[in-house]
């Protein structure tokens, strides 16, 4: 499975989990099912950040520098944006 494969799976369970139980708030007006909200919308965006470039070690949702400040999207990529490894290639580790 490619590093982009793996940001993408992670992406679907994300929304897809936010999603449905955004669902189940809404039917259940259960104020547990807000912190589970954030809870595993923390956790998903957590493991999209520890997807990494198999060459440099930067992970794949980096998108520039600014201001000595890094910048991280959400867009999926097909190339890493610090050495511009294929990032559709299997993993090598
Ligand atoms: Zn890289």
């Amino acid at each position: 499975m490619s590093p982009r494969q793996r940001f993408v799976l992670i992406q679907i369970l994300t929304f897809g989990g936010c999603f449905a139980i955004g669902v189940a708030m809404v039917e259940l007006h259960s104020l547990v099912l807000v912190g589970v909200f954030f809870a595993w919308f923390a956790l998903g965006s957590y493991l999209q950040f520890q997807i990494r470039c198999p060459r440099c070690d930067v992970p794949i949702a980096y998108a520039a520098q600014f201001l000595h400040i890094s910048l991280y999207s959400g867009f999926k990529r097909t190339t890493c944006r610090n050495c511009g490894w294929d990032l559709t290639l299997p993993a090598r580790r």
